[in-house]
């Protein structure tokens, strides 16, 4: 099949042509994101690959169907910026790449909830700077702490595991939990006992209409005082005007984020020239106790390569028998 593979970096280009080696397919890699005014860039190809933040809503759709595109791989889990009834009406089949690093992701929610509380990276400028000294890089112990996890997927068990390894006490909620969380000494409660409660909370549910906001003023107020909070899910689960005013008041003690609700105007790009025009991102970030990461907790060579991998089997599956292992439904 002719792919016109849209959002794409030097590493989605080496890891899908590594996975294609056989060269099932004719790729054109393009930089831009889709949206509709690259969308023609897809005419003629059959499929579509696209990225998380790719724009594929319906009148991005449209012109790809116009030009004959049938199915859209997305080479990510999430699939909240594809409208799904028109892909449906239009006949465009959908897949993606549902597990590709669920240890990848939780990693790095710790990696962003370390950095904050050791201040590792305070701690390398002062060295560097030759200040040795230590006040001001006061942290706490994870062992004995109460561990939050929202969402108890495929990213919120590692997760669950990890605490569980520091030695925490873990709270966790999910309207459908897995029969295996049974197996492990974390306890399933409601939101509001686990904001309650929770000394670090951890945000892996999706992003979905009743999950929108889901960290708001109201349920900001209800958490520990100082805790820390931590999303790598999507960036609007959390409210950040509200997240900004609680960290103000010190309800907040820090909050780590690798996503963020207006992301896609600024992420996977150099804008290390340009002048900052998202006044909220730059109030967000000037508070010391934030951390952002530009949406890389997926980013290590063991997801790239499953990504490119099981992308490959959903386009290999749609050109042989017209659907995929990993369709989107
Ligand atoms: P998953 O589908 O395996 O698990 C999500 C879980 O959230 C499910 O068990 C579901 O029942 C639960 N859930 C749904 N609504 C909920 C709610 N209101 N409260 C609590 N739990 C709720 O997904 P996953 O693979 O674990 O991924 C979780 C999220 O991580 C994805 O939706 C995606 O947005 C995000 N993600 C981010 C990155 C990154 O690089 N930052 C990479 C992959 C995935």
């Amino acid at each position: 099949m002719k792919v016109a593979c849209f959002s794409t970096k030097p590493y989605d280009r080496r890891s899908l042509e590594a996975a294609d080696g056989a060269h099932e397919h004719e790729w054109n890699f393009f930089e831009p994101r889709l949206s509709p005014q690259t969308a023609p860039l897809a005419a003629g190809h059959q499929a579509v690959c696209a990225f998380v933040n790719d724009d594929l809503g319906r009148q991005t759709l449209d012109i790809l169907a116009r030009g004959g595109t049938k199915f859209i791989a997305m080479r990510c889990a999430g699939f909240d910026r594809v409208d799904l009834d028109g892909a449906r009406e239009l006949g465009l089949g959908v897949g993606r790449v549902p597990a590709y690093s669920p240890h990848a992701v939780a990693e790095h929610a710790v990696a962003l909830l370390q950095t904050l509380n050791r201040q590792t990276h305070q701690a390398r400028a002062r060295i560097e700077n030759n200040n040795f000294a230590l006040e001001g890089l006061l942290g706490f112990d994870l062992y004995g702490k109460t561990f939050g996890v929202v969402g108890t997927g495929k990213i919120g068990m590692c997760m669950i595991r990890i605490a569980l390894g520091f030695g925490c006490r873990v709270l966790c909620c999910d309207p459908f939990p897995p029969a295996e969380l049974e197996s492990l000494d974390a306890h399933l409660v409601e939101l509001p006992e686990l904001l309650a409660h929770s000394d670090i909370v951890s945000l892996h549910c999706p992003l979905l209409p009743q999950t929108l906001h889901l960290i708001n003023s109201q349920t900001l107020s209800t958490m520990k005082r100082g805790a820390f909070l931590i999303n790598t899910s999507r960036g609007a689960l959390v409210d950040t005007r509200a997240a900004i005013e609680a960290l103000e008041s010190g309800q907040l003690g820090a909050l780590g984020l690798d996503v963020y609700e207006n992301e896609s105007a600024l992420f996977f790009e150099d804008r290390s020239t340009e002048a900052r025009s998202d006044e909220l991102f730059a109030r967000l970030i000037s508070f010391p106790g934030v951390l952002v990461t530009g949406h890389q907790a997926f980013f290590t060579r063991e997801a790239l390569d499953n990504i490119a991998q099981t992308t490959l089997a959903n386009l290999n599956g749609w050109q042989t028998s017209g659907s995929c292992p990993n369709p989107v439904v």
